[in-house]
């Protein structure tokens, strides 16, 4: 006989599986994975307290091609990011509570970025954000998670995304560095896919 569990037992299941599934606390799970400093690809874990940045699903996989962390750019320089292809002035959130370090602020081909610490996450660097639909903050702002503090920008070249960069915190100093090479940015860079893969499935 099968039991509510789908399992074959021949103890009688009211006993066992059903009854102990039942008793099991709704809310226990708890990622307690932790960033490290020798793992590049792990970040703190969320706690609940993290959101995806966009309200929709992002239009195409920011696992493959130039959208990826890492893919190449002109010159040898690699993607400091992942892309989340969304349309142009769809709502950016705040993944979490936070402080702006640098409001917005010219970026590339006709887009800006704005930057947000957001404490044991890390610092975000929210690129290619519209310089047409904008939300006013200033250096030092707190905003909660949730917020909505910009809208995607349209590139010259036609597309629009959010391009996600995610940094330790625990450096100071202008997060594009030219001279740091292959990603041209400030050494506490940390690659966002598996961040943005959690907060993805925990929102769609
Ligand atoms: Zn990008």
């Amino acid at each position: 006989m099968a039991d509510k569990d789908g399992g074959v037992d021949f103890v009688d299941p009211g006993i066992h599986g059903a009854k102990e599934k039942k008793h099991e606390p709704p809310h226990h799970h708890r990622d307690d994975r932790r960033a490290d400093d020798h793992d590049e690809d792990v970040v703190a874990d969320d706690k609940g307290d993290v959101v995806f940045p966009l309200f929709r699903r992002p239009l195409a996989d920011f696992h493959t091609g130039g959208r990826s962390f890492g893919s190449g750019r002109a010159g040898g320089r690699l993607h400091a990011a992942v892309d989340l292809l969304a349309p142009f002035k769809a709502p950016i959130r705040a993944i979490a509570d936070g402080r702006v370090i640098q409001p917005p602020y010219f970026f590339y081909l006709g887009s800006n970025a704005l930057e947000i610490d957001h404490g044991d996450i890390g610092v975000v660097r929210y690129g290619e954000i519209s310089q047409v639909k904008t939300v006013r903050v200033h250096t030092g702002q707190r905003v909660k998670k949730g917020e909505v503090i910009a809208y995607v920008g349209l590139l010259d070249t036609g597309s629009s995304m959010l391009h996600f960069e995610l940094y330790k915190g625990n450096r100071s100093g202008a997060l594009t560095v030219v001279s740091n090479p292959p990603y041209q940015r400030r050494s506490d860079l940390r690659n966002p896919t598996k961040l943005i893969e959690r907060l993805l499935r925990k929102a769609f």
